[in-house]
């Protein structure tokens, strides 16, 4: 797998060690060389290199330029990340859902690319019980030709109630949207298997801003569209609608400054009648009355304030309900 030996298995001696220990420190992929962030166990702990080379198709690494070459010149068959294509976008946006069992090498390579970008990361090796979501761009000029841009990865079945394990955007490809894109398919998954969802934890850095502007734009938007019908939304619906968790939602709702929860006391209620909408839920769990008063002015004002764009279009996702 490394260097001129295509059969050699991937190091599973890879041990999570110190950023500074950090042994590659740029990548090629495709056209960009990109600076690494942190360690990734791409090599052995005894070896080092300036620079490692990454097939952008295929994922497979040398660390010698003369094998990537005559890798990417006769060797490679790939143009597209394997699986099935699950989005496509008139704009050449494309998503692949990529099994982890049945696509194991591709996947474990991803795994060490993203651990150049990432802080933390637990699974490099056993990828089959996940799966990934790779968004990928159609190439301008090249037929069927799909270039790297980010990806999720899923458990396929979480106890926790965890959508989403681990999410990467390659630097070249940051702040452009795609980070929002792909916590925003996230949802629409778990919308569509009729359940609610949270990431793993911890979030780095990175991952806690892309979710609260993804929760805000969120729960904004479908507040003003029940405002504008005159109509009462609970914390309850409000999760259900955009998969987002109960606990996400209520933490959203109490970071936007535009409700609070009352629990079980009615009378609070009335004098924040006047111009603001009164939603009541009731958890049947702890048999807990809680009101939300939400401020429908502050709402308005906070969407037309919110011009963050969004890529993601669900109306271009397909196939999806037909897993095997
Ligand atoms: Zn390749």
């Amino acid at each position: 797998m490394v260097d001129d030996d295509d059969e050699e298995e991937i190091s599973t001696t890879g041990h999570e060690s110190p950023s500074e220990l950090k042994r590659i420190d740029s990548i090629q992929f495709g056209l960009y060389e990109i600076d690494s962030w942190y360690w990734s166990p791409y090599l052995d702990d005894d070896q080092t290199t300036t620079k490692l080379y990454i097939c952008e198709y295929c994922l497979r690494y040398f660390k010698y330029k003369k094998n990537y070459e005559q890798h990417t010149t006769n060797g490679c068959t790939r143009y597209q990340p394997p699986g099935r294509k699950i989005y496509e976008h008139p704009n050449g946006l494309s998503v692949f859902e990529v099994d982890g069992q049945t696509a194991q090498l591709y996947c474990q390579c991803l795994c060490l690319l993203a651990k150049l970008f990432l802080d933390r990361k637990t699974i490099y090796f056993d990828v089959e019980g996940f799966l990934f979501y790779v968004l990928a761009k159609l190439d301008d000029n090249k037929r069927n030709t799909y270039h790297l841009l980010g990806y999720f990865s899923k458990e396929k079945f979480s106890d926790e109630g965890y959508n989403l394990a681990c999410l990467m955007v390659l630097p070249p490809h940051q702040r452009q949207g795609y980070g929002k894109f792909l916590i925003a398919l996230s949802y629409e998954l778990t919308r569509l298997e009729k359940k609610t969802g949270s990431p793993e934890k911890p979030l780095s850095n990175l991952g806690q801003i892309g979710y609260k502007s993804y929760f805000h734009s969120t729960i904004l938007a479908k507040l003003k569209s029940y405002i504008n019908s005159k109509m009462n939304i609970t914390i309850g619906q409000l999760s259900e609608e955009t998969g987002i968790c109960i606990d996400d939602v209520v933490q959203s709702l109490i970071d936007l400054q535009i409700s609070y929860t009352n629990l079980n006391n009615e009378q609070r209620e009335e004098p924040h009648v006047k111009k603001k909408t009164i939603h009541k839920q009731r958890d049947d769990n702890n048999n807990i009355s809680s009101f939300i008063i939400v401020d429908s002015d502050n709402v308005v004002n906070l969407s037309e304030n919110n011009h963050e764009k969004n890529l993601f279009d669900a109306n271009y996702l397909r196939l999806i309900g037909h897993r095997r």
